[in-house]
């Protein structure tokens, strides 16, 4: 059984409650966004980097949090420290609220509903060991991929054609050049010099691209954020993906194609220990 607890409008509630009108807007419109953390042995890895994304996200969408970002801390560290789960990872949406269906706005009487998971994580190790198999799929979403949307639509379709090929993740690919992930953001190594596409409304700025660059300014590790082409992906000679909850993930093989060896990479490597430093500080 998975230790977690859940959060919806200030009160806290098994997962398994019914705890969510019908006419909640994230429910009936997707209409919301939301964050994920991941808390280390207590505390929370890069809070504050999360919360400025949370932030810039409702304010795309013209969300209006009363009091700003500052309560959504206090809901967040509440909530692991109740749950006593020192390793966990939070799952936090907002919503436009609760309101009779119409696809505008509500009026300002209507608060955003702010909902919120807290659960054991259990580490990916057999994965970022061995390394994963990843499938190249087409880029099917809309225009403002920054925005961490709870519409998730054709993420989750790419990431099952992923997984029925058997594979762990889909690289999306816009007009022939690597956008990002499902859920994470791409790296590739040429020779020894790491690339990640430039930040850009097409791909959201993943908190762990933040802490992979900053390990490899540190490192002296040569880093270029510039577009990565298909042919290029395909050419390299290590690739791996970053995000808050796989951490860093070397990708061993695409489309069925091996990438280098087959094998996690050198710089892959370095780069999964020097993560592990830098979070465990
Ligand atoms: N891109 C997408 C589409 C994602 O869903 C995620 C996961 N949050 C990432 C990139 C990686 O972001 P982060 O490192 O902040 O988890």
């Amino acid at each position: 059984m998975t230790v977690s607890i859940g959060y919806i409008n200030g009160k806290y509630v098994e997962l398994d409650e019914l705890a969510i009108p019908i006419e909640e807007r994230g429910h009936q419109f997707g209409d919301g966004v939301y964050e994920v953390i991941r808390y280390y042995d207590g505390k929370g890895f890069m809070l504050e980097e999360h919360l400025e994304r949370l932030k810039e996200s409702t304010e795309a969408i013209r969300i209006n949090l009363e009091g700003g970002i500052e309560p959504i801390r206090s809901i967040i560290e509440e909530g692991v420290k109740k749950a006593g789960i020192p390793d966990c990872y939070v799952y936090l949406q907002i919503t436009r609220g609760i309101a009779e269906r119409n696809h505008l706005f509500p009026g300002s009487e209507v608060k955003p509903s702010i909902s919120m998971t807290v659960k054991k994580m259990v580490p990916r190790k057999k994965e970022a060991e061995e390394g994963v198999g990843v499938i190249t799929h087409p880029d099917e979403r809309w225009a403002n991929c920054y925005i961490k949307s709870l519409n998730l639509l054709p993420n989750i379709l790419a990431k099952q054609t992923a997984a029925d090929a058997g594979c762990f993740e889909a690289i999306l690919i816009k007009d022939n050049y690597v956008t990002e992930g499902t859920q994470s953001t791409m790296f590739i190594v040429e020779g020894v010099t790491v690339v990640t596409p430039p930040l850009s409304k097409q791909i959201l700025p993943g908190i762990t691209r933040i802490a992979v660059l900053d390990i490899c300014k540190i490192a002296g590790i040569k880093l270029e954020e510039r577009e990565i082409s298909k042919e290029e992906l395909f050419n390299a000679d290590e690739v791996f993906l970053t995000s808050t909850m796989s951490e860093v993930m070397p990708i061993t093989s695409i489309d069925n194609q091996k990438v280098g060896t087959g094998e996690p990479g050198n710089i892959t490597k370095v780069l999964m220990e020097l993560f592990v430093a830098k979070r465990s500080k």
